[in-house]
């Protein structure tokens, strides 16, 4: 991150996205910030985390600084500390709280155009994730593959959507995780064609397409697992569709290696569903990154043409794969009135290709 900082003429950076500030100091508090400097990195947090703060900065060497009236003043007094420019995340700190900074600063004598907007500097860094990363997100695949073979199992014609969520988070939760990653997807019959559809008290029925998007916290690290399931007789038409579905998931997979453009990725998976003439039912990107957050980069999607030119402070996100970078691979297609199927799996690109995070069979049927 500092040779980042470097490359953007900033030895000062204040970090206040939470998975960021994560991600430098192994914090897990809900609110911390972080303050970068040449020679020390400081830990702002509140007296609710005192005990958390003093093991971290035991163990790891960084400062503490423990918020006395607000998060913003205690990181104005650091900022003041020095003269060197600051950078802040632009993309976390809201306009409001920018503006308090700078008026905060200007009446204490600093001049306000030294606080510099910066954008992914820490993501950067987060996107090749390390051993002790891939080993929390190996683990947590291997888990959360479990709890979805169990919840499919017992899946059944007269269940709501919401107890199938209910029975996938109380799973994840006997399994390790903390949490959900995000609102449990449980969509059946029509409501599986909606890419989103968050659990009702719809009861299942037999002939239903179910789709399960799930995800769990495990260590801090998201993962994100999605099957589609049809309940009771297989229907010829689902059964197509299916097949169309996770032969689009294989053919991405198979293209994934270092080097490789993650808009290549994308492309394997759509010209599968356009061989099949499904391809404008697929209308979402073939996959996201996972780590700290649940949605990261790289984004496996098509290629966006860039609309203006950078703005300053603003580092590139890469947009080829490499080794050490963890993504989902979950094309779907979906028919209104009909259904829509998923299937969403996690990957670690390796040196070689890809591995697996999360095992599950793909089958429709549920045995
Ligand atoms: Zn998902
Ligand atoms: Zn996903």
């Amino acid at each position: 991150v500092r040779e980042l900082m470097a490359s953007l003429g900033l030895t000062r950076l204040a970090v206040t996205a939470q998975a960021n500030v994560t991600w430098l100091t192994g914090f897990g508090g809900s609110s911390g910030a972080v303050m970068v400097e040449p020679d020390a990195v400081t830990l702002v947090s509140d007296q609710r985390y005192a005990d958390d703060c003093r093991a971290i900065s035991a163990a790891a060497g960084l400062r503490v600084a423990l918020v006395e009236q607000t998060y913003d003043e205690t990181l104005a007094a650091l900022i003041q500390k020095g003269d060197d420019p600051v950078g802040f995340e632009a993309g976390h700190l809201t306009v409001h709280r920018q503006r308090w900074l700078r008026a905060s600063l200007e009446a204490a004598g600093w001049p306000a155009d030294r606080l510099r907007p910066t954008l992914n500097l820490v993501e950067a860094g987060r996107i090749v994730k390390d051993e002790w990363e891939i080993g929390r997100l190996r683990e947590a695949g291997q888990l959360i593959s479990a709890v979805a073979i169990g919840v499919l199992a017992d899946l059944a014609a007269g269940q709501r959507e919401q107890d199938v969520a209910q029975a996938l988070e109380a799973g994840l939760r006997r399994a390790g995780f903390s949490r959900p990653a995000f609102d449990t997807i449980v969509a059946s019959g029509p409501r599986s064609a909606l890419p989103h559809g968050r659990a009702t008290d719809r009861v299942l029925a037999d002939g239903d397409l179910v789709v399960l998007d799930f995800g769990g916290v495990y260590g801090g690290y998201c993962v994100d697992l999605t099957r589609t399931a049809e309940l009771g007789i297989l229907s010829v038409e689902a059964g197509r569709v299916h097949a169309a579905v996770a032969e689009a998931q294989e053919a991405a997979i198979a293209a994934i290696a270092p080097g490789v453009p993650a808009a290549e990725v994308d492309r394997a998976a759509r010209e599968e569903l356009a061989r099949h003439g499904l391809a404008d039912r697929f209308v979402h990107g073939t996959g996201h990154g996972l780590g700290l957050d649940v949605h990261e980069a790289p984004r496996l999607g098509p290629a966006r043409p860039a609309v203006h030119p950078p703005l300053s402070g603003t580092v590139p996100l890469p947009d080829v794969l490499a080794a050490g970078m963890v993504v989902t691979v979950e094309p779907g297609v979906y028919i209104p009135g009909w259904g829509g199927i998923r299937i969403e799996d996690d990957l670690l690109v390796t040196e070689r290709g890809a591995e697996r995070l999360t095992r599950v069979p793909v089958a429709l049927g549920r045995g």
